[in-house]
């Protein structure tokens, strides 16, 4: 995907603040964070969303979730985070590369949406 945003930011092609790199996924921080600590997890196969996600192999889905859990480990976020992934355009999806939000640092809302 030569003009996807994550796609030229995994190739370097764009800057990015690198927090965690493996062979399947990239993560990095985001540009607008909504909280003290905000890092995209993305894997380095471009797929569009977790709509698209049967189109990974079963590696590349736990190299995700694994990074998640040893990012906020390193991060120390002991009091806990949140994972999201926005999925298409009810969910305000602005960027169309599968990711995870790491969201942590502060007390969040239990309201979800
Ligand atoms: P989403 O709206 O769920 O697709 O999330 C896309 C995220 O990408 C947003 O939180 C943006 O702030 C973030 N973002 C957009 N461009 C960049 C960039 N160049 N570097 C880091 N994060 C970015």
């Amino acid at each position: 995907m030569n003009n996807c945003l994550f796609c030229r930011i995994i190739r370097g092609e764009i800057p990015s603040t690198k927090v965690y790199e493996n062979d399947l996924v990239y993560a990095f921080r985001d540009i607008n964070p909504q909280t003290p600590f905000h890092v995209l997890v993305v894997p380095k196969k471009h797929v569009a969303s977790v709509s698209e996600i049967d189109q990974l192999g079963n590696d590349e889905i736990a190299a995700c979730l694994l990074a998640v859990k040893q990012i906020a480990a390193d991060a120390s976020l002991d009091g806990g985070f949140r994972m999201i992934s926005n999925c298409g355009p009810d969910a305000c999806q602005s960027v169309p590369h599968l990711h995870f939000h790491i969201l942590g640092g502060r007390q969040m809302s239990d309201q979800m949406a």
